[in-house]
């Protein structure tokens, strides 16, 4: 096997979402296989920057930016661009969750939900597409769905993060269409149960259920979901678009 099938030397990647959870974890994941780092985060990330670039010897900037704001996104990606020389790749992995009976969901509530998860998503890829096919170059996108896009969690009920994952995987195939003849690659992942601080909050009793549900009896880690999103970047993916990658100790199949 060639020796560089994985690396990412030599790119640059944005990752949104990164200040905390599955998105700082995989920043540093990528920065090891070689890759400069950029996060978007509506939170402050500067120190999650700071302690990448001083462990694995790569550059790493923050930006505060909110994925809802069409503005803001293509703001930071033109800074961004400015900053690093380059863009190649992109982790499209902001995102929240909200538990909330759907007849007692207020339109505020439902639109906020959508907003981060499936307008956000859409418009980080648009901007980042645009400036791939504006300046010329290839490059690779993976978003974040969640299992949520395939199945119906329970005991939790939260239809709009179900709807808006569910979306965001349609939305992954949409964009591997258009942009095929474009050189740009776009793939999805679907975490299970991951810790994090999204999930880590959330009551006991319902944790319980989940992992009693779930074949390998634990959650996942963010750690594993790092492999298929270097995999999914780099070169030994290269003929794969358009794909869900379902990363969930087995529950969705049971
Ligand atoms: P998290 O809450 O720990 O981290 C989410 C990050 O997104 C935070 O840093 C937050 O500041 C940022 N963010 C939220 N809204 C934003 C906005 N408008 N603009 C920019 N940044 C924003 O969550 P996590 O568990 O790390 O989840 C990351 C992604 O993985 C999400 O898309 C989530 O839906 C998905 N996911 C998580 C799990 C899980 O079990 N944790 C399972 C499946 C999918």
């Amino acid at each position: 096997m060639k020796s560089n099938f994985f690396s990412l030397k030599n790119k640059v990647t944005i990752v949104t979402g990164g200040a905390q959870g599955i998105g700082k974890v995989v920043s540093s994941f990528l920065a090891d296989a070689g890759s400069d780092i950029v996060i978007f985060d509506m939170n402050d990330a500067s120190n999650v920057a700071c302690e990448i670039s001083k462990d694995f010897g790569v550059r790493a900037k923050a930006y505060q930016c909110d994925v809802t704001n069409p503005d803001n996104v293509s703001q930071c990606i033109e800074s961004a661009a400015q900053e690093m020389g380059t863009l190649d790749f992109l982790f499209n992995n902001a995102g929240i969750c909200q538990h909330k009976d759907a007849m007692l969901c207020t339109p505020h509530e439902w639109k906020k939900v959508i907003d981060v998860n499936l307008n956000g998503v859409f418009f980080v890829a648009q901007a980042f597409s645009r400036y791939l096919i504006s300046n010329k170059k290839n490059g690779n996108i993976v978003n974040t769905a969640s299992m949520s896009g395939t199945i119906v969690n329970t005991p939790q009920c939260q239809a709009s993060y179900n709807a808006s994952k569910s979306a965001v995987v349609h939305l992954t195939k949409s964009l591997a269409v258009e942009l095929a003849s474009k050189g740009i690659r776009v793939n999805s992942i679907s975490p299970g149960y991951i810790k994090t601080e999204m999930t880590g909050t959330v009551r006991q009793s319902w944790q319980d259920f989940w992992v009693e549900s779930i074949p390998f009896k634990r959650m996942g880690t963010p750690e594993e979901l790092a492999g298929a999103v270097i995999y999914l970047l780099s070169d030994a993916s290269s003929y794969t678009s358009g794909i869900d990658l379902i990363i969930d100790g087995c529950f969705t199949i049971v």
